[in-house]
């Protein structure tokens, strides 16, 4: 089977020790992983130390940045590299989260940068696409999200692109409580395995997990991630509540 993930992005949200006692509950939520599931705690910058002897404790668990850098080091104030990240034993970041492509102004092509940068450091890209709602009401979802991929990744080898996980969160799903329902989500995942079929192959793209984002909740994460071509989920404000997410980390494919 495909890697299954629960991924959380906590965005900017939690003081260090609420993230302290955050993850002390999910460590004792007694949650045990089959081999094929894993999650992933996207965390701020700041917390990716602190919180890395705690994380890891679980089988499964690891950090995730929230975003990364185009360039590798230099004088860019403020920017946390690829390289920087590595160095901490970080093994993955989401990028191009919709929240960042409309404030920070990201667009494709420096997220290909971004993408380069965590696969020559040897990090996992979990690479966020979706469309906005007049895109979605105009029914042109589709073309939209894969000029996004495309442009994005379609530059990457076999060998880098089997190192990347793909998530796919509809804008006007996100913090919105208005969930895609099953069929759209278990279609626009569908299409975006075609697309990459088309590229790399269908033994490459029955391997790339491709995640679901846009207000999972405990209570739909089961039917969601009960998909075929759904392998988990990136979730949000579900993830700031240790009940909540330990329900949806048990929610993945078994
Ligand atoms: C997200 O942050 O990527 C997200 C999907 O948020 P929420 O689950 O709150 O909609």
């Amino acid at each position: 089977m495909r890697q299954q993930i629960a991924a959380a992005n906590w965005k900017m949200n939690l003081t260090l020790s609420e993230g302290e006692q955050l993850v002390k509950a999910l460590v004792h939520a007694g949650i045990v992983l089959k081999k094929h599931q894993r999650v992933l705690m996207g965390v701020p910058f700041p917390y990716l130390v602190p919180l890395q002897a705690a994380v890891q404790r679980v089988e499964g668990f690891d950090l995730m940045a929230q975003n990364c850098a185009a360039t590798n080091n230099g004088a860019y104030t403020g920017e946390v590299s690829a390289t920087m990240l590595k160095s901490l034993g970080i093994q993955w970041t989401i990028i191009g989260h919709s929240e960042r492509r409309e404030y920070q102004l990201e667009g494709n092509a420096v997220l290909a940068q971004k993408a380069d940068r965590l696969l020559e450091n040897g990090l996992k890209p979990v690479f966020c696409c979706g469309e906005p709602l007049q895109i979605r009401e105009a029914n042109t979802h589709n073309g939209y999200v894969e000029t996004q991929i495309r442009e994005s990744l379609f530059h990457l080898d076999e060998k880098a692109m089997s190192h990347v996980v793909i998530a796919y969160e509809p804008i006007w799903a996100i913090g919105t409580g208005k969930t895609a329902s099953t069929e759209q989500a278990q279609e626009m995942h569908r299409y975006i395995r075609s697309v990459l079929e088309k590229q790399y192959g269908t033994t490459l793209a029955d391997t790339i997990p491709v995640l679901y984002g846009g207000s999972v909740k405990a209570n739909n994460a089961s039917e969601l991630f009960g998909q075929p071509d759904v392998d988990g989920g990136l979730v949000g404000g579900a993830s700031l509540v240790a009940d909540d997410f330990t329900a949806i980390i048990r929610s993945l494919k078994a």
